[in-house]
């Protein structure tokens, strides 16, 4: 029975984008609907791995491109998964992704700039582009009831149960809008267009693209092996190129970048093309790229990522998380393994040993071709760092194994130039007597750079690195030390910055301020784990630190912005200036002022660390009350 049902609003507005799109490479819209139809033909492949019936013997999957010149349409035809009634209303009709909003945002932006549809994963919809009617005819495989789905974009689709006459597959059928001139280049059902467009953007498509060709060849024109086959009216369009089965002297970039291109739905050139064969006792091709920017989604949830895996060329499933680990995971490629069973699934890999060791092999290959780069390239690399640093940093933190391999591949920002540098370069520079690697990790660069941490550091001229990725100060915990250098938070305990006159010093100092110590520290009991005097500010009066074997601010901070309940918190210890004046007239006040002023100092070392006023409306009465009494001075 026939039903009608309306898009979900948001693909109501993607659609209204589509149809009223001015874009001048409204083409596009076949490469993706191949696209669709080759994704369609992994996954029947894929299961047929495992249950035969999937896929009978002898069925080649493929796609067909057919025309109708008079009716005005084009078909695209798979035999790939085809879907179930429910598949096509969810597919066709929602968006999946979690973020739709920000999904709009892009393909509005993208407006002018139709080849960067593909990467948003909205491609079906820009069928609308070239079609006023869209009609879909699917049937999953392994059932027998099939579904028309139609809809000319309005807002509506409607869908019937109707058996597909191929059986398993999908065919979309586009009813072509008019043409807008003379153009035979946006002629759809031209065969010369539609050859050229296949030969452009699906050339590495890894199924036969077919199209019905108007005059079929002659007995002579005809290929010895085109003479064995049956039909001769079908004419194969793209060449299937397995690009990693050839020596890399034998391939141009151009050709990299246009593998990338298909492979990863982007529209950009790779940043770093790795290609290698791996021989002795484990055999496999490996073609991996790095892209120049991070897709759109990168950070959301839903975000696929891993290498495609073929078995001696036969293509077994994309998106494999086992071939790389999560900190490599902006890697793009894949890998032909002559190892393993075409009989694998996806459960079985995370386990098998082969897969293991190409992972070890993989791994130790992109991590000595970025040590390489940061040696040969800096200035490229750094293009990189920007992007994937974060990424990569995170095996520091995650896998204790690796952190010897990464300490040389990080990148910080610091107070001594706006430049990056590495750790290496860091203990270069640094001078002699200088004692550990300074960093202090923070929201933002400007909020750091003034930070009263570095006051003592900066008149010492020592640099300091600055964090702001939420996982730096996982990795400078895990790292702790460099080439025996320890790595040490210019907001924690023990910052030993004194000579040893200005320590002897110091002793006399802690005899003075003694009882004021105990007082601040008797008020501020529920606060504090203890009060000290310091030597690491020079213009500011007190700050906080944590003690070095609890958690700093900002790691509270940010696994409470993560929403982790039961975030420990550590009672941290105020630090304050003997020598300065605030602090220096405090000595003689009396207790009951001292009190209101150890408040005072306490909640502004709130403030310089990032952390919210535990009672902010107290802390500005406060502040109100000290200028009404300067103001009746
Ligand atoms: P994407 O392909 O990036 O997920 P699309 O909007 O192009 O986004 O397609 C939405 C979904 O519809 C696909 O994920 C797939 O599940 C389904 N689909 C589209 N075309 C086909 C096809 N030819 N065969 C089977 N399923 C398809």
């Amino acid at each position: 029975m026939k039903q009608t049902q309306a898009f979900q609003a948001e693909i109501k507005q993607l659609l209204d984008l589509m149809i009223h799109s001015l874009y001048s490479h409204k083409e596009i819209f076949l490469r993706e609907l191949i696209s669709n139809a080759s994704d369609a033909c992994d996954k029947r492949k894929f299961l047929s791995l495992t249950d035969e019936k999937m896929l009978p013997a002898g069925m080649d999957l493929e796609i067909q491109l057919e025309v109708d010149k008079e009716k005005k349409l084009l078909r695209i035809i798979d035999n790939g998964i085809g879907m179930s009634h429910e598949e096509v209303t969810k597919n066709l009709g929602t968006i999946a992704h979690s973020g739709t909003k920000e999904l709009l945002k892009h393909v509005q932006e993208a407006k002018d700039r139709p080849e960067l549809i593909g990467q948003f994963g909205v491609g079906f919809y820009s069928a609308f582009m070239v079609a006023d009617k869209v009609t879909v005819h699917t049937q999953k495989a392994g059932t027998t009831e099939g579904v028309l789905w139609e809809s000319t974009g309005d807002g509506t689709f409607t869908t019937d149960a109707i058996p597909r006459p191929h059986g398993a597959g999908t065919t979309i059928t586009l009813h072509l809008k008019p043409m807008d001139g003379e153009d035979e280049s946006q002629d759809f059902t031209a065969e010369w267009t539609l050859k050229g467009l296949v030969k452009k953007y699906s050339d590495f498509i890894r199924y036969p693209i077919k199209m019905k060709v108007e005059k079929p060849k002659t007995e002579d024109e005809k290929t010895d092996k085109e003479k064995n086959t049956e039909t001769n009216e079908f004419e194969v369009l793209n060449s299937q190129k397995a690009l990693w089965l050839k020596s890399p002297s034998e391939i141009k970039d151009e050709e990299y970048k246009e593998f990338y291109q298909q492979i990863a739905h982007d529209w950009q050139s790779p940043l770093k093309t790795i290609h290698y064969k791996a021989e002795g006792t484990l055999e496999f091709h490996a073609l991996l790229f790095i892209p120049s920017k991070q897709p759109w989604n990168y950070y959301s949830r839903d975000s696929e990522y891993g290498l495609n895996l073929y078995v001696k060329r036969v293509f077994i499933m994309n998106d494999c998380k086992d071939l790389l680990p999560p900190y490599l995971r902006f890697v793009r490629g894949l890998v032909d393994s002559s190892d393993l069973s075409l009989n694998v699934s996806r459960e079985m890999l995370q386990h098998d040993r082969q897969v293991g060791a190409i992972r070890k092999s993989l791994t130790s290959k992109v991590l000595n071709t970025l040590k390489d780069w940061i040696q040969k390239n800096r200035s490229e690399y750094e293009t990189f760092w920007a992007e994937f640093g974060p990424t990569l940093k995170e095996g520091v933190a995650n896998d204790p194994t690796t952190k010897e391999k990464l300490q040389d591949l990080l990148l910080f920002k610091s107070t001594a130039s706006e430049q990056w540098i590495s750790l290496d370069e860091y203990i270069q520079q640094k001078p002699e007597e200088q004692k550990a690697i300074y960093y202090l990790a923070g929201e933002n660069l400007t909020q750091l750079q003034a930070s009263p941490y570095l006051e003592k550091l900066k008149k010492k001229g020592y640099n300091v690195l600055l964090c702001v990725d939420p996982v730096d100060e996982w990795v400078t915990k895990s790292l702790n030390q460099y080439k025996d250098i320890k790595l040490q938070s210019v907001a924690e305990e023990n910052l030993d910055l004194s000579s040893e006159d200005e320590k002897k010093e110091f002793k006399g100092l802690e005899e003075r301020f003694q009882p004021l110590l105990q007082t601040i520290k008797g008020h501020l009991e529920k606060h504090l784990q203890d009060v000290r005097i310091t030597d690491r500010l020079t213009d500011t009066p007190a700050c906080l630190v944590s003690s070095s074997n609890g958690m700093s601010a900002h790691m509270e901070h940010i696994l409470a912005k993560l929403g982790k309940e039961d975030v420990p918190h550590s009672k941290r210890i105020l630090e304050i200036n003997p020598k300065h004046p605030l602090i220096e007239r405090m000595l003689l006040c009396q207790d009951q002022t001292q009190k209101l002023w150890a408040e005072l100092l306490y909640n502004q070392a709130l403030l310089f660390e990032g952390s919210p006023l535990p009672e902010p409306h107290q802390f500005a009465k406060s502040i109100n009350d000290l200028m009404m009494k300067q103001a009746s001075l």
